[in-house]
């Protein structure tokens, strides 16, 4: 009875919507749209279940608890899925889940962790009101995974979830990735050298009139530098030099006033030590130093990050800052290290294209224009390992709100819908496009 109804309802639907002249066949793009309404309350529902399982990144059984939560979703989609394991990298895992279809090949990218440890006091779903909830990983982003689910599950309702190939990859350990970050990424990168076109499903800077096309890179240099230990009334003589904290000045102001022009790159110095010993706790990012100011510092520890928009820019930089490091003061050494950290998504045309695409299914729904977000307001994030493998990428399709990685992360209900029906449209389109 009940069943019939609901037929009855959606007959009557169609009948309105349709031209009173002649019956009109549906269009797949009203089929999807019809179907992602009709499970709105399914998308909250599932935003609801894994919100409230906790994942901070370091809650290895949580992590895994969500993946066991998704991946039925997946699985009941036709994906093959499986868990790729996380002790060789120090992290939980990730789910990872395949679909073979004739098209395109499409790689998802989501993350099951958040920034909220097991003991956060930020722990549960709320519905704030009828358009906001509130709740720990809601934007950041559990919300986009169920975007991304539900968008594939419109495809199918649509009949057209055959004519793309997927693969979906997510992570366990976006907010704090495991190392070596070459084995924490791996499923990642193959993920990005076997796709076409890739897309996250992030929150971006939280407005839907944006989509992120490009990234910047990030990762962390310690500066290490020594001088030769004398009494301080020999400095600057030749054979005593000028000591490491000097030197340690002269290359951080000579990064400052060589660098800083550079567009869209940023480097910042987080900590220094200095003095005659120093005892640098680099899992605490703390430590000590003594020294005395009748004595010529014997040696320096300088830890910082840096940001690029490109993987050119970012060479280029490092090389500019390991000529500057080498450039030493009397009695002097120093050497800089960076470690692998984030690459860079760099702004391509391929990317570029794909905002396009997106922009026009956007304005074709009647959600308006879609732009590129500025760089610097976009962090790293997973799809940087995938973006220079593949035509195009594009991150930021998911879940919108606001105050991310703060105990007031809240969620706009209105844009699930919106987010998963313009996504939905954009891979069916990408189809058409082979
Ligand atoms: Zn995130």
């Amino acid at each position: 009875m009940f069943s019939r109804t609901i037929f009855l309802l959606v007959g009557c639907f169609l009948f309105i919507n349709a031209p009173a002249q002649e019956s009109v066949p549906v269009s797949v793009d009203e089929i999807i749209v019809n179907h992602v309404d009709e499970e709105a309350a399914r998308a909250v529902l599932l935003l609801e279940k894994s919100v409230n399982i906790n994942s901070g990144s370091m809650n290895f059984e949580g992590v895994r608890a969500v993946g066991r939560l998704l991946a039925p979703e997946f699985e009941e989609l036709g994906f093959r899925t499986e868990w790729v394991d996380g002790a060789p990298f120090g992290r939980a895992g990730h789910l990872v889940a395949h679909r073979d279809g004739s098209g395109p090949r499409i790689l998802l990218i989501g993350h099951l962790d958040t920034v909220f440890p097991v003991d956060s006091p930020f722990q549960e779903f709320e519905i704030v009101d009828e358009h906001f909830a509130r709740g720990p990983g809601t934007t950041d982003m559990k919300g986009g995974n169920v975007i991304m689910i539900q968008a594939l599950r419109a495809l199918r309702a649509a009949g057209v979830l055959d004519d793309i190939s997927v693969r979906v990859v997510l992570t366990g350990d976006e907010e704090l990735s495991g190392n070596p970050k070459s084995l924490r990424s791996a499923a990642l990168v193959e993920g990005g050298k076997w796709a076409d076109y890739a897309i996250g499903f992030e929150d971006g800077d939280g407005n839907p009139e944006t989509g992120v096309i490009a990234r910047r890179g990030s990762s962390g240099w310690t500066l290490s530098v020594s001088g030769k230990r004398a009494h301080s009334s020999q400095v600057f003589q030749p054979e005593y030099g000028d000591g490491a904290i000097y030197e340690a000045a002269r290359i951080l102001h000579t990064f400052r006033t060589e660098l800083s022009t550079m567009e869209n790159l940023t480097f910042n110095p987080g900590l220094i030590l200095g003095g005659t010993d120093v005892e640098y706790d680099v899992a605490a990012n703390r430590g000590t130093a003594f020294g005395k100011d009748n004595v010529i510092s014997a040696t320096v520890t300088v830890t910082g990050d840096i940001r690029a928009v490109s993987l050119q820019q970012w060479e280029d930089a490092k090389q500019k800052m390991r000529e500057i490091v080498s450039d030493h003061l009397p009695m002097t050494d120093a050497t800089i290290e960076f470690d692998q950290g984030y690459p860079p998504m760099a702004p391509s045309e391929g990317n570029y294209a794909l905002l396009d695409i997106f922009s026009t299914v956007s304005q074709e729904l009647g959600f308006g224009e879609v732009r590129a977000v500025n760089p610097r307001n976009a962090g790293a994030a997973d799809i940087s390992f995938v973006a220079n493998d593949v035509e195009m990428a594009m991150d930021g399709v998911g879940l919108m709100g606001s105050g991310g990685h703060t105990l007031d992360e809240v969620a706009d209900l209105r844009t699930m819908g919106q987010q998963t029906k313009r996504v939905a449209v954009l891979l069916h389109r990408l189809a058409e496009l082979q």
